[in-house]
């Protein structure tokens, strides 16, 4: 499974802030989703689809599932991730089957929720300790313009299909809501959301705001009152919608276990992660520092030597976002400024 990178499908741990140090298993190749999210940190979606299918052959995937668990003994999570929407993984069930049997690390699956109507998935997802399913808007129209769903999708079978997952799964279910500027960040908008939390009744909701460069440029985090009044809104819910916390940074360090050649596990993370130009060369130092010990010159020199030689590549490029530098994948992935 192999397109150059030492592992294609596992990655990490990457640090999370609510699920610690997670492995991420991501079963499907890079963009390949049934939204096109305005806010994605992977850019467009290039490969649209509603079809299941096993993109991988499961049983490559449950092998670096194995190599991955048993070379790290400190894994808080392994999490179904990754490139675009992993419940279109037609193995998915048996995947966290199979990994339950190897191994007692708890599973979380990171989903947008959009296929969750389907009996099967609702069967197959029922081993997960935890599903984080997205809910961006309250209405069908905001629906469409934040999440840009594929065509065949509707929001209120959606809807009802996270209900129908509620009643029948005996895990944790953790919303998660990303809040964009001038898009679902109105109080009508808010309050309809909060509606559609009461029906679902999670156990956590987190607010997100967008932190690494989105698919569109002109993608922005609300304004600090919106933020507040969001938080507010969800808090004031009389079903008791758990707002855990407002995600409005990132912190950990980023893994490169596993990999024999740092630069690789670099890319490999920044294929589904965008990371910061510091956390790059933090990364880069530990692995350096850990092969061998050497003077502050010497290290430097290595991790610069490293940088240019990923850029080189011309597998990766910088983007400015928010005043921050981000190394991302250079595909195709940039909306344009609008
Ligand atoms: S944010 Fe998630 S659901 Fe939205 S387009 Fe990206 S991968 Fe798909």
């Amino acid at each position: 499974m192999s397109d150059g990178e030492t592992r294609r499908v596992v990655y990490g741990p990457v640090p999370s802030r609510r699920l610690g140090r997670s492995l991420g298993i991501g079963p499907i190749p890079f963009k390949t989703c049934d939204y096109s999210c305005v806010y994605c940190q992977l850019g467009r979606t290039t490969q649209m689809t509603v079809q299941r299918r096993d993109f991988f052959p499961p049983s490559e995937i449950l092998k670096e599932i194995k190599h991955a668990v048993a070379g790290d003994a400190e894994l808080d999570f392994l999490t179904f991730v990754g490139e675009g929407e992993p419940t279109l993984c037609r193995s998915i069930g048996w995947l966290i089957r199979k990994t339950k049997e190897i191994t007692d690390i708890p599973i979380a699956v990171d989903t947008n929720g959009s296929l969750l109507h389907l009996p099967e998935l609702r069967e197959e997802l029922s081993g997960a300790e935890v599903v984080m399913p997205s809910l961006d808007a309250g209405t069908a129209e905001t629906f469409r313009r934040i999440n840009r769903p594929h065509r065949a999708l509707d929001f209120d079978t959606i809807v009802a299909g996270m209900e129908k997952f509620r009643q029948v799964y005996r895990g944790e279910i953790w919303m998660e809501v990303m809040l964009v500027k001038g898009l679902n960040d109105s109080e009508s908008e808010l309050e309809a959301i909060k509606r559609i939390l009461e029906r679902i009744e999670p156990d956590r909701t987190y607010l997100n705001v967008p932190i690494r460069p989105p698919a569109e440029a002109w993608v922005m985090p609300p304004d600090e009152e919106a933020i507040a009044m969001a938080h507010d809104i969800l808090s004031a819910s009389a079903a008791g919608i758990n707002v855990v916390e407002i995600t409005t940074g990132e912190s950990g360090e980023f893994s490169t276990s596993g990999f024999t050649n740092p630069e690789e596990a670099i890319l490999a993370i920044i294929r589904r992660h965008p990371m910061r130009e510091e956390q790059i060369v933090e990364t880069l130092r530990k692995q350096f520092r850990y092969r061998a010990p050497r003077g502050a010159v010497e290290m430097d020199r290595e991790v610069e030597a490293s940088m240019k030689r990923l850029e080189r590549s011309g597998k990766v490029k910088r983007e400015r976002y928010r005043d921050k530098t981000f190394w991302v994948i250079a595909a195709e992935r940039r909306g344009k400024k609008e």
